[in-house]
């Protein structure tokens, strides 16, 4: 539309042919933002004249000819390089907060998901949903076992419509944060706050596209699947997308409601099994190319003993280069088969017997809540790494023989009573606050899935 602008100016505001040709005809259009119009005035020196004499003529010419009222702002060469770089920064700054709202981890994309034998109907089925969503396959319903890359698909999926459409409104969570929200809204209504219900089905029914992942942690409360199945219903019957992740098919979630399973079943299932020698190997490979492992050379020969050796669980096959390489630096050895195999000592296992230990109480804790071994270790106080760290005190105190001192020794040294401080603290809050009641169920159910 420039050329209708500059034509418009020339009719309407120039005083003769030449104001024209001297000042106007000469500018471009250096970017258009949401709201403003650059202008790239090539001559430092008129900066000033075209600013005070020309700015409102091109408000309102620019609004006349696109409708739409522009700010309008005028740039040099060398500001419009410091422009740029603020566009960019606000343009990433947005971006990630678009990706916070909606819950995603920037790594999990299509582009860092390696598609092999395993999964390639997932996939394939994902991207179909990602490129059109509510279209197609609604709802999209994927499962399989621990650490195959469920939540890594989703929020690929997640990334996809947001990097294709920003304004789309899109939720990512887990069946856990739904059924605590759910708790906590009941909870805050019955103490007469009618909005907090209100607030919460806003919430969860206001989207273009839903992601809830391990639905089959949503079993158990019948007021959870009761309220999950008229959000279901309410977001499917206005074309709105939902997908669903759990570790089984909604045929074997034996808890499940008949209503709700047969409604898994309208869209497309797919699943996602353990991933086969070539697939480890690619998938090893990638992970090397993303977090630049390359300057550590780590040999042929090593990474086939980790792929043949982590068969089941992808995110095992990644800590287990963690581990190596930390070893090495450690330790100052070179990386060869030995230090792989001392790397993968605590990993490889027979699948399904595994016991439960503090250690694997901690790695499961860590993971679930998202904070690091070492601020469980730490002495960090703030609420987010003290309640973890208090239900790992629990959960050894519960499941496991460990005496405390060895849970507080675990726990990068604390003493016997704070120790026995958090096991009583979580016990007596068990008792009133059903969310970190579910949330507990949870871990338990992670630590024994039989
Ligand atoms: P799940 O949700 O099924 O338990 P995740 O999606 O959390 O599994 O995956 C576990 C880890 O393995 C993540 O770090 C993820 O990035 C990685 N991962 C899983 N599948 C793949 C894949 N096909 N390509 C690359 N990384 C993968
Ligand atoms: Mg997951």
């Amino acid at each position: 539309n420039w050329p209708q602008i500059l034509k418009k100016m020339k009719t309407e505001y120039c005083s003769s042919n030449i104001a024209y040709t001297t000042w106007i005809e000469p500018l471009t259009v250096y970017e258009l933002s949401e709201d403003t119009v650059y202008i790239l005035v090539k001559l430092k020196a008129s900066l000033e004249h075209i600013e005070e004499k020309y700015m409102l003529p091109f408000k309102v010419c620019i609004a006349e000819v696109t409708g739409y009222e522009y700010e309008v702002s005028f740039v040099t060469e060398d500001n419009a390089v410091i422009h740029r770089k603020k566009a960019i920064a606000a343009k990433k700054q947005k971006s990630s907060a678009v990706l916070e709202s909606a819950n995603l981890n920037p790594k999990y994309t299509f582009d860092t998901f390696v598609v092999g034998s395993n999964n390639n109907f997932a996939h394939a089925a994902s991207l179909a949903v990602a490129e059109s969503p509510g279209d197609i396959y609604n709802p999209l319903f994927i499962y399989g076992g621990v650490g195959l890359g469920k939540t890594h698909l989703m929020h690929s999926i997640a990334h996809h419509i947001l990097e294709k459409d920003s304004s789309k409104k899109v939720l990512y969570v887990t069946s856990e944060t739904f059924t605590n929200e759910l708790i906590d809204a009941l909870k805050i209504g019955k103490n007469g706050n009618e909005l907090a219900m209100t607030t919460f089905r806003e919430k969860y029914r206001n989207n273009d596209v839903l992601l809830i992942d391990d639905i089959q942690f949503i079993i158990g409360k019948e007021s959870t699947q009761e309220e999950f199945f008229h959000t279901f219903n309410h977001l499917h019957v206005s074309g709105r997308q939902i997908i669903i992740s759990s570790d089984k098919p909604p045929k074997d979630i034996e808890t499940l409601e008949a209503r709700l399973r047969t409604r898994f079943e309208w869209g497309l299932i797919a699943d996602i099994s353990s991933p086969d020698y070539e697939t480890r190997m690619a998938i090893l490979r990638k992970k090397e190319e993303l977090d630049g492992l390359e300057r550590y050379h780590i040999p042929d020969d090593v990474m086939q003993y980790i792929a043949n050796n982590i068969k089941s669980n992808i995110r095992e096959l990644e800590g287990s280069l963690n581990k190596l390489i930390a070893l090495s630096n450690l330790e100052k050895k070179p990386i060869d088969i030995a230090l792989a195999a001392e790397a993968l000592k605590d990993m490889i296992s027979p699948d399904n017997i595994r016991e439960i230990t503090p250690e694997l109480i901690m790695d499961i804790v860590s993971e679930h809540f998202n904070v690091s071994i070492a601020d469980l270790k730490g002495r960090k106080r703030n609420a987010e790494i003290v309640l973890p760290r208090q239900i790992i005190m629990y959960l050894c105190r519960e499941m496991t023989d460990t005496p405390l001192k060895a849970v507080g020794a675990l726990l990068g040294g604390k003493d016997h009573a704070s120790i026995s401080h958090g096991v009583k603290k979580i016990a007596a809050d068990l008792e009133t606050d059903e969310a970190l009641s579910n949330t507990v169920s949870i871990i338990r159910k992670k630590l024994n899935p039989l």
